[in-house]
């Protein structure tokens, strides 16, 4: 039996990702679509730079029948993919990040929600979503007191960000992540 960090500040990190407003923004649609902004922020070189062994694919699915989404560290044995689940409710830009953020970080070795996970997360909305939805995040990790590992060597080697792909607005939401 194994014993995982303590996830000592996911429900800090829950709050002000909320009050961020950031993942109130118009979802991506399917999870095609999620898989493709995903995969092309993972393409991008601010962030290969920073964790260079980032997976390049990763398996979406549905998260049907599921209230939460969730992300697989492990890979998929079928596939050999790390995967993330999506409900409809959990595919804005922001919560695709939070999840793809789960996807580099281990979970088993470090807090699920602690210092390194809200660091990648961060760096993925920056790259992904723009600066200014960076800074609302950032802003809200601090005044939530959401401790945040600095891996901004990333943005030295930022390109551009990825644009979105459809706005259909979001269908609502439920709590858990
Ligand atoms: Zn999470």
């Amino acid at each position: 039996m194994t014993t995982r960090p303590r996830d000592f500040q996911r429900s800090r990190a829950y709050a002000a990702e909320e009050a961020s407003g950031i993942i109130d923004g118009p979802t991506l649609g399917s999870v095609g679509a999620c898989r493709q902004w995903a995969e092309s922020v993972l393409a991008l070189p601010g962030l290969r730079a920073t964790y260079p062994d980032a997976p390049c694919r990763v398996l979406v699915t549905d998260g049907r029948g599921r209230r939460r989404a969730l992300a697989d560290y492990d890979p998929d044995p079928a596939t050999g993919l790390r995967r993330i689940r999506l409900p409809r409710w959990a595919r804005s830009r922001a919560m695709v990040a939070h999840e793809v953020a789960h996807l580099l970080i281990d979970c088993r070795k470090v807090p699920g929600h602690g210092a390194e996970w809200a660091g990648a997360y961060l760096l993925i909305v920056r790259l992904g979503m723009g600066d200014r939805s960076g800074d609302r995040l950032e802003e809200s990790f601090w005044e939530h007191r959401v401790k945040v590992s600095n891996p901004e060597i990333g943005l030295d080697n930022r390109v551009s960000s990825v644009p979105i792909m459809s706005s259909q607005s979001r269908q609502g939401k439920e709590d858990g992540r």
